[in-house]
């Protein structure tokens, strides 16, 4: 059984406060003793964030594998959504590579398997209740509506469950392209990334 959840980037609280200061720090005369202080505030504002999120991914990866019998993950094209101004700052808020470290590290630890959908997998375009294939799915679409069998889903828990299908079950092999899905290993996709290929990993990971 599935269990979703959804785990939220920790940059959006403070996002206005660091705005707030940051345009402090640029008011004040630039190595005066004020700009030092302002600083010196952005500097500790930063670490903050950066605590957070390492907590919040430690909390949600040991969640995740003490529940976990086999973890999906989802590759991304980042080049692309880096375009898109808005899911840039959320990308690099999730900080998702942290997150997939921490994540494989624990899951080998207790012999979890990770499974990799490919990159061209329709996980978020696929009703996960009759496989029907939308084709024209915007990102500002956040419930998925299936025309077929009238079907009212929140987008990522649909995409979730057709990654889980594909851990599961292996039921759908080939994307609508007809492109067989590799699972691969994370280690097997780290090399690939290593080598230039920029690939993230999905934000939609989920417990099974
Ligand atoms: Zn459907």
């Amino acid at each position: 059984m599935a269990q979703n959840m959804i785990i939220r980037a920790p940059l959006k609280r403070y996002e206005k406060k660091l705005k707030r200061f940051s345009r402090a720090l640029n008011r004040k005369v630039h190595k005066s003793k004020n700009w030092f202080k302002q600083k010196d505030r952005v500097a500790r504002l930063h670490y903050r964030i950066a605590c957070l999120r390492n907590d919040a991914h430690h909390k949600a990866t040991t969640d995740i594998v003490n529940r976990a019998s086999a973890i999906g993950t989802e590759t991304l094209k980042v080049t692309n959504m880096l375009k898109n101004k808005k899911l840039a700052k959320a990308l690099s808020d999730s900080a998702l590579g942290g997150f997939l470290e921490k994540l494989k590290a624990k899951a080998e630890a207790r012999g979890i398997p990770i499974t990799e959908a490919d990159v061209f997998f329709a996980s978020s375009k696929t009703c996960s209740s009759c496989g029907h294939k939308k084709k024209d799915l915007t990102l500002s679409e956040r419930t998925y509506h299936c025309s077929q069998c009238d079907i009212s889903i929140d987008r990522d828990v649909n995409a979730a469950i057709n990654l889980r299908n594909v851990v599961v079950g292996q039921t759908e092999t080939q994307n609508a392209c007809g492109v067989q899905i590799r699972p691969n290993t994370v280690q097997e996709r780290a090399r690939e990334t290593e080598a230039g290929k920029v690939v993230w990993k999905q934000l939609k990971l989920f417990p099974i």
